[in-house]
């Protein structure tokens, strides 16, 4: 399964959906019920599943769209059979158990009861799925654990019941190879970057994952300032010498994390640069004093390579506190994209 969720973690759910489908994917994730539709209107012809689940006023669209509820309740089992009675139709349904995560699920302790009632109430549950917390770490001994709970939930009487079997994220398809199961649901990988950032990536720059998004902005000023200048809101770095300053237009409410003031760098003419001073919403300081000629024009790589030199969103996520996906999902679903592939 691609997970596409959150319009593909900033890369385009429908543009990366469609490039998957091409090349043979035909299983999907996304969060929420619009998402699902708007992945359907665009011609998508796979399994749609909906992982915050089964959202009663949107019956209709999981009818209308063929979309795969995950489900997490007892009442949405009867809500679920009730919508199908009405319509004379079945759903697919996946039923969503809760491992250890302590986020969305039935207790593994419920599953005899799930599987009763789901009988009893005609819903057929194509499969079972649960959720890693710690895949992401190759030492942690809390996947072994979530696994081995995970994979005695379709034991019934000592049957196995038939059921598609899902619990590995982009962590445990890397990290916990004896969990696979019947299908990995896999989302960070699959846009080119390692879930547990850098150590991931150790070693593996030539054969291993490559990151699919960049982000570029360019200068829209140059100035020089004097020694002891303050720059941005705040005067938060004041400088040391007379300095160079590039202006770019491109500030927090376009992804560039305000978190990231003072700390992040940036690519200017193949060199790295620092950001000085505070971030502000649509705008953003470069040091620029070290390289000759930059002027009004110049392309700024933000997230990317230019020259030898490259900014990845691992990195960046460290500068700003967060994670690569973090910081996917900020400079993709917040600025024009255009597509190579
Ligand atoms: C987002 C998500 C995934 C994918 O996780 P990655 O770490 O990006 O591979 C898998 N399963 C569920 C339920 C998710 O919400």
């Amino acid at each position: 399964m691609a997970m596409v969720k959150s319009d593909a973690y900033g890369h385009s759910m429908t543009r990366v959906a469609q490039l998957l489908e091409g090349s043979g994917c035909s299983v999907f994730g996304v969060a929420e019920v619009a998402e699902g539709v708007d992945l359907r209107d665009s011609g998508c012809r796979g399994d749609i599943f909906i992982f915050l689940g089964f959202y009663p006023p949107d019956v209709d669209y999981f009818f209308s769209h063929n979309l795969t509820p995950v489900v997490f309740t007892f009442e949405d089992l009867v809500r679920i059979s009730e919508a199908q009675n009405e319509r004379g139709r079945k759903l697919p349904v996946f039923l969503k158990f809760d491992c250890g995560m302590s986020r969305l699920g039935f207790s593994p302790n419920e599953a005899v009861e799930v599987f009763s009632r789901c009988r009893k109430l005609s819903i057929e549950p194509v499969g079972i799925m649960s959720h890693f917390p710690c895949s992401d770490n190759r030492h942690s001994k809390n996947s072994q654990h979530v696994a081995d709970l995970f994979y005695r939930i379709d034991c019934q009487n000592g049957e196995k019941l038939p059921l598609v079997r899902s619990i590995c994220n982009s962590g445990g398809l890397l990290y916990q190879p004896y969990s696979h199961g019947d299908m990995v649901r896999i989302g960070i990988s699959l846009y080119g970057y390692y879930p547990d950032g850098d150590k991931g990536r150790e070693k593996k720059d030539e054969e291993g994952l490559r990151p699919a998004m960049s982000c570029v902005s360019r200068i829209i000023q140059v100035k020089t300032v004097a020694a002891g200048s303050g720059i941005s809101y705040g005067h938060t770095y004041i400088t040391d010498r007379e300095t160079k300053i590039a202006v770019l237009p491109i500030g927090y409410s376009d992804g560039v994390l305000r978190t990231m003031s003072n700390r992040a760098e940036v690519l200017i003419r193949g060199q790295r640069v620092p950001i000085r001073g505070r971030i502000c919403m649509n705008m953003c300081m470069a040091d620029i004093s070290a390289i000759e000629n930059a002027s009004v024009g110049d392309e700024v790589v933000i997230l990317g390579s230019q020259g030898r030199e490259t900014i990845d969103a691992d990195q960046i996520g460290e500068w700003s506190g967060t994670i690569s996906y973090e910081v996917l999902c900020a400079l993709g679903n917040n600025n024009p994209r255009e597509f190579l592939a």
